[in-house]
């Protein structure tokens, strides 16, 4: 007498570890684990600091950010070839744009860049590997 037998499930043997993005290649769009612990500004000594999820920290002197602003206007900037010498400028107003960075206002009166947290890495990892600091 044969019982009925369990039916298979094909889904079983078929799970695919390993197969999740890791992140750091080539992301899209930050996730959740983009989002820095803590942001601070530390204003005596003109930086921004952000540690990341990850324990690691960015930081970040405030001109070089501002040199790096990539809003339309010093895109356009930059396209022509104006150099953009380091100016004496400071932060004066962070904003987070929903959980996908920041809008940094400088004391220069610039205040349309938008900073999303990869593009903060990527300049916390260009700084560090800066010999001119
Ligand atoms: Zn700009």
């Amino acid at each position: 007498m044969n019982a009925q037998r369990a039916p298979r499930s094909p889904d079983a043997a078929q799970r695919n570890p390993g197969a999740a993005e890791k992140p750091g290649s080539d992301p899209v769009f930050p996730g959740p684990e983009s989002v820095p612990r803590t942001v601070l500004d530390r204003r005596a000594s003109g930086l921004l600091v952000i540690e990341w999820q990850d324990g690691s920290f960015s930081a970040l002197p405030h001109a070089w950010l501002r040199a790096r602003c990539r809003c339309a206007a010093c895109a356009q900037a930059a396209r022509s070839g104006a150099a953009r010498p380091l100016a004496p400028v400071s932060l004066t107003g962070i904003r987070p744009v929903a959980d996908q960075g920041l809008n940094l206002v400088f004391s220069d009166g610039h205040g349309r860049g938008i900073y999303p947290w990869t593009y903060l890495r990527t300049l916390g990892e260009e700084y560090a590997a800066s010999p001119n600091h």
